[in-house]
C-alpha cells in the first residue's frame, strides 16, 4: 500500500509543530463559464457527473479569483478559473496530468501552488491564527496587541480614529524591527519567507508528491 504524505511539505518547512487533520490538494481548473455557481452543492454534483470516477474525493469548489469572476456590467467576464479541493493525491495528480470536463468541454488543469500566508495574531509568516500559539504582536507598531487594536498615541481630543492612516504611531515591524509594517513587501523577513516558499513550490514540481 502506498504511504501517502498527509501534510504539505511547505507547512512542515515552517514548523514541525504544525499539521492539518486531513490533507487537501488544491487544483486550478481554467476557463470555466461564469454561469457556474461554485457555491452551491449542485456544482460539485455536476463536476462529479461530468468526470465519472475521477473526482470521488472532491470536497469543495470556489472561484480562484472571486472578485474577477463575479464582476458584473460591461466588465463581466464569461470565463474564469476555479479551485477544486480534493483529498486524494493520486486522483488530483491524474487530473493535473489530463484535464477536467464540464458541460461537454475539456478544461486545462494545474496544481495550485501554496501562496504566502500571514498570521493575524503574531504577524509571522507561514501559518494562520488558528494554528498559532506565539505571543500576540501588532503588525504596525510591534506592540503586544492585535493589529486591529492598535491605537493612536495622541491625547483623546486629537486622537485619530483610523490607526492605518495615523501618523503618530511609530511604525515598527514586529518581525525585523524595521520602520515598516510587518506586511511590507520590503521586509527582509517577508522576502525570506517568500523565497523559501518559492523554492519549495519549485522543488515539489507540477504534481503533488506521494511517498511510496
Ligand atoms: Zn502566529
Ligand atoms: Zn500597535
Ligand atoms: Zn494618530
Ligand atoms: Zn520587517
Amino acid at each position: 500500500m502506498d504511504l501517502l504524505r498527509n501534510t504539505p511539505s511547505w507547512l512542515a518547512a515552517f514548523s514541525d509543530k504544525l499539521s492539518i487533520r486531513k490533507a487537501i490538494y488544491p487544483v486550478i481548473i481554467h476557463c470555466i463559464s461564469t454561469t457556474l455557481d461554485p457555491s452551491v452543492p449542485e456544482a460539485i454534483a455536476e463536476l462529479k457527473a461530468d468526470n465519472p470516477d475521477a473526482l470521488t474525493s472532491l470536497t469543495r469548489v470556489m472561484w480562484a479569483n472571486p472578485r474577477k469572476a463575479l464582476t458584473t456590467g460591461s466588465e463581466k467576464k464569461n470565463h474564469s478559473s476555479i479551485i477544486m479541493h480534493l483529498t486524494n493525491p493520486i486522483e488530483v495528480n491524474n487530473l493535473i496530468r489530463h484535464f477536467c470536463v464540464l458541460r461537454g468541454e475539456t478544461h486545462p488543469t494545474e496544481k495550485s501552488h501554496c501562496s504566502l500566508i500571514s498570521c493575524h495574531r503574531c504577524t509571522n509568516w507561514g501559518h494562520t491564527a488558528a494554528q498559532c500559539s506565539a505571543p500576540i504582536m501588532c503588525a504596525q507598531c510591534a506592540g503586544k496587541h492585535l493589529t486591529v487594536n492598535c491605537n493612536c498615541t495622541e491625547p483623546e481630543a486629537t486622537r485619530c480614529t483610523d490607526h492605518y492612516s495615523c501618523s503618530h504611531i511609530v511604525t515598527c515591524c514586529s518581525q525585523c524591527k524595521g520602520d515598516h509594517r510587518a506586511s511590507s513587501q520590503e521586509c527582509p523577513v517577508r522576502i525570506k519567507a517568500q523565497a523559501k516558499l518559492d523554492e519549495i513550490n519549485l522543488r515539489d514540481g507540477p504534481l503533488f508528491l506521494i511517498n511510496v
